[in-house]
């Protein structure tokens, strides 16, 4: 009877702390090492060892251990979001987990599906085909610059902030009506193969860029009963209100945000290009901390966003 609920009080910011199994590798060169973390699902507390005598211990909304299946972790997050309205990100040391948290498509094995196909699939089931539209735009943020990996020849898309309303829109970047899941495991494998080859040509790897994928659902209202909030958007509040005739429409944006980690760049000593690369990664996830923070502490000043990141992030942030 494990209740999937981080505690609910909507708005706020959630993190959990999720361990993956030890690789073989690391079965074998560390069959006799003592684990340096313990988990304490029930504390919600992860404890870092640091040597025999001392450790550190974090508490955490959600403590997942090595053996929490992909649908579980999947059943917390979609518990949190308010209906697909929200933002989902992915954040750790290369190597920890990340991608096959979120962008596993689980092709050979439907228990292996990430965040986005299981998102994905429940978006769909929510609609109704023909009157109801869901769109995805994939996109990868490297170095300050927006690429669209679902039309890789679209490189530096500009970031339209709305001066009046503050909204942002990215009206370059493509948008592709989603017929169905596999429709949907197509583009993303397009985009992870565009991510690849974009990276390889900047001599780059892909654990450098941050991922984003921007998922856009327009349902009419009476058709099926969702428990996401009516969009404030004017426009759609006035087809709401106005009942001129317009149909009903409920949007909702979920955003899932596969961020690089810092800490491995930074600490391997690098030069030239590699510190570049670094100085923009710092960039993007200070920025993406102050926003962070000031939402965790319910501050009403948000900080200015002074990187891509979260700009694009911005809706998720409030204003
Ligand atoms: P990251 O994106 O953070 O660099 P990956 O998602 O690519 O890391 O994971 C690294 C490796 O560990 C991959 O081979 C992946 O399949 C495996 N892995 C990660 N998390 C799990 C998990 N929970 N269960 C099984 N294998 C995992
Ligand atoms: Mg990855």
């Amino acid at each position: 009877s494990h209740s999937l609920n981080f505690d609910n009080d909507s708005g706020r910011v959630r993190v959990a702390a999720r361990l993956r199994p030890r690789n073989a590798e690391e079965l074998i060169l560390d069959a006799d090492f003592n684990d340096c973390v313990e988990l304490l699902p029930e504390l919600k507390r992860l404890k870092l060892k640091k040597n025999n005598w001392s450790s550190e211990s974090y508490r955490f909304d959600k403590v997942f251990t090595e053996t929490a299946s992909q649908k579980r972790l999947y059943e917390a997050v979609v518990n949190v979001l308010s209906g697909y309205n929200g933002t989902v990100m992915a954040y750790g040391q290369t190597g920890t987990g990340k991608t096959y948290t979120v962008g596993k498509l689980g092709k050979d094995d439907a228990a292996e599906r990430g965040i986005m196909v299981r998102a994905l699939e429940d978006v769909l089931a929510s609609t109704m085909p023909g009157s109801d539209v869901v769109e995805v735009s994939y996109l990868q943020l490297y170095m300050e610059s927006i690429q669209d990996l679902l039309a890789p020849e679209k490189t530096s898309i500009p970031i339209n902030e709305d001066a009046r309303t503050g909204e942002v829109s990215l009206p370059d970047v493509s948008v592709v009506k989603v017929q169905d899941l596999d429709h949907f495991s197509e583009l993303l494998q397009i985009g992870e193969a565009n991510r690849h080859a974009a990276n390889t040509k900047q001599n780059t790897e892909s654990s450098r860029s941050h991922a984003i994928l921007m998922v856009r659902a327009r349902r009419s209202i009476n058709q099926k009963a969702g428990d996401e909030t009516v969009s404030q958007e004017k426009d759609v509040k006035s087809n709401l209100v106005g009942g001129n005739g317009l149909p009903r429409v409920r949007k909702s944006k979920l955003l899932i945000v596969d961020l690089v980690e810092l800490e491995r760049i930074a600490k391997s000593g690098s030069v030239g290009h590699l510190l570049e690369e670094a100085k923009f990664i710092n960039l993007s996830l200070t920025s993406l901390g102050k926003c962070i923070n000031a939402l965790a502490e319910n501050s009403p000043h948000i900080p200015p966003r002074d990187s891509k990141l979260t700009r694009l992030l911005r809706d998720s942030f409030g204003s």
